[in-house]
């Protein structure tokens, strides 16, 4: 496989989604860094999990949200592992509230853990990989930054600003061999939708038509052929994995 041994970095790979990508792009011969913000016996798990399968990872951690922590990583990953050539900006948070009742520092906490920490990563990362003159950046957005969600200003708007942040550097850096797409899960079955109250979950369900919760895996799959070779004409994307839930 041609991107055999390629180094990449996900971020919040300890947990959920992340570690669903981490493993899945082992899997297909990548070296994978599982960077994790407190669970670092989860994120030691994954790493020993893709060890035992025969691949090559180490954990990392760093609050993404952090710019001297973000910078830390990418010079201890760039000594320890080599350059990231391919970053998936997975690390998310919730501070769900209805507008009115929605704390400032709840507003802040989501922007920064979602969105800044995106451009803090991919600042960093296009900067190894334009070097090389190849890479690939994949944002894990939401659908709810396509639709909105009540109770969610503060997510919403994060995933809506990954979405513009995806297409603009994707036309920054495009000539220099460097894909952006982003990925928009719908209803994913994970830490992050496990506290939502039955009612919710119910409700959710019924706006999706393939009529089932999605799966880490389901998500997992759409990255890695985002950042494979296979996939190098397709940029600025934003590809729902949401079992119809949002189709126009
Ligand atoms: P989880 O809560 O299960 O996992 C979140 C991961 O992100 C953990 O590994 C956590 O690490 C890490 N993380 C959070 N903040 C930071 C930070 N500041 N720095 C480093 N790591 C951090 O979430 P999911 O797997 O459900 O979600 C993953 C992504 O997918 C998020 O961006 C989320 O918004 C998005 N998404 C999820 C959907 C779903 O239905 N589950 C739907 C649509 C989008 P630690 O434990 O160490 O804090």
């Amino acid at each position: 496989m041609p991107e055999n041994g390629r180094v990449a970095l996900i971020t919040g790979g300890s947990r959920g989604i992340g570690k669903a990508i981490a493993l899945e792009l082992a899997s297909r011969g990548l070296r994978v860094v599982v960077n994790y913000r407190s669970s670092s016996e989860a994120a030691d798990e994954v790493v020993k999990n893709i060890s035992d399968l025969g691949g090559e990872a180490m954990a990392g951690r760093a609050d993404v949200s952090d710019p001297d922590q973000v910078k830390e990583l990418f010079k201890t990953i760039s000594k320890e592992f080599g350059p990231v050539e391919i970053l998936v900006n997975n690390a998310g948070i919730t501070r769900d509230g209805l507008l009115m009742r929605m704390k400032e520092s709840d507003w802040d906490a989501v922007i920064d853990g979602n969105l800044k920490s995106a451009y803090l990563c991919s600042k960093d990362g296009v900067k190894v990989m334009a070097k090389g003159r190849w890479g690939r950046i994949v944002n894990i957005a939401s659908v709810v930054g396509l639709i909105g969600n009540p109770g969610q200003a503060n997510y919403c708007a994060s995933k809506a600003g990954i979405i513009g942040l995806t297409k603009s550097i994707a036309r920054e850096y495009a000539q220099r061999g460097i894909t952006v797409n982003a990925v928009a899960p719908g209803f994913i079955a994970t830490d992050m939708t496990d506290i939502l109250p039955e009612s919710v979950k119910d409700e959710m369900l019924k706006s999706v038509p393939a009529g089932r919760a999605g799966t880490v895996e389901d998500v997992a799959k759409a990255v890695a052929f985002l950042v494979s070779e296979d996939a190098s004409y397709i940029n600025g994307q934003v590809i729902a994995v949401d079992g119809g839930m949002t189709m126009v």
